[in-house]
């Protein structure tokens, strides 16, 4: 299966924003957008410079960073559009919704993972059970009533140990719940555009399908 090799630094620097793509890092000094808050590349430094984009620049832009966030790629994105257009109420918030309701990003939304990317990594590395059956695809889509719970076997290694007392300190979103000395989570629900916080313009997604 196709996979974004590069940098994902490069990701950053490019949209001209921070995606939160490597857990802690991206809250320190050795942030690559906080060091060279340029595009990458030769004419990187000009691109930042550049006058206003045009309308499709913009539309355009803001597609990629709404994939480079949730780490999907073009084709597969462009399905999910067609299948939020196909949904009752509005486009963009039904796409965002989707994209949410993804194994990876649930890992990630329950603090199991500092970042999509790693949470990605540890959903193919088969450490999940949806409602008692392993799931390791990535792109599966979840809904309300799934419960996620972390394999027994993989509950002493590395990773998982000592995350319950990390979980008990924080606070999980609104429409999942969690046990942290379990480590189960449940789906109470797919989030509304408003408790989704990700700083994406949607309607220009829909406008730059829409052309
Ligand atoms: Fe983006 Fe994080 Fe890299 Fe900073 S450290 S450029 S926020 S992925």
């Amino acid at each position: 299966m196709a996979r974004y090799t590069d940098s994902v630094c490069k990701q950053c620097r490019r949209e001209g924003m921070k995606l939160f793509l490597k857990g802690e890092r991206c809250l320190g000094p050795k942030c690559a957008i906080e060091k060279r808050a340029y595009a990458p590349g030769m004419h990187g430094q000009k691109t930042q410079f550049r006058q206003r984009q045009s309308d499709y620049g913009m539309q355009l832009r803001e597609k990629q960073r709404a994939r480079h966030i949730y780490g999907v790629l073009e084709r597969q994105f462009r399905r999910y559009f067609e299948i939020a257009l196909k949904q009752r109420g509005q486009t963009g918030a039904n796409l965002l919704t989707i994209l949410e309701s993804r194994m990876d990003n649930l890992v990630y939304r329950l603090g199991y993972a500092d970042s999509r990317p790693q949470a990605r990594s540890l959903v193919t590395q088969g450490h999940f059970l949806v409602n008692g059956r392993r799931m390791d695809i990535p792109s599966a889509l979840l809904k309300p009533g799934d419960v996620i719970t972390v394999h027994e076997s993989s509950k002493q290694n590395g990773h998982f140990k000592g995350l319950a007392e990390v979980l008990e300190q924080r606070e999980t979103v609104n429409w999942l719940s969690l046990n942290p000395q379990t480590l189960t989570g449940t789906v109470l629900a797919l989030p509304t555009r408003e408790q989704i916080d990700v700083p994406i313009q949607e309607q220009l997604i829909v406008e730059y399908y829409s052309r």
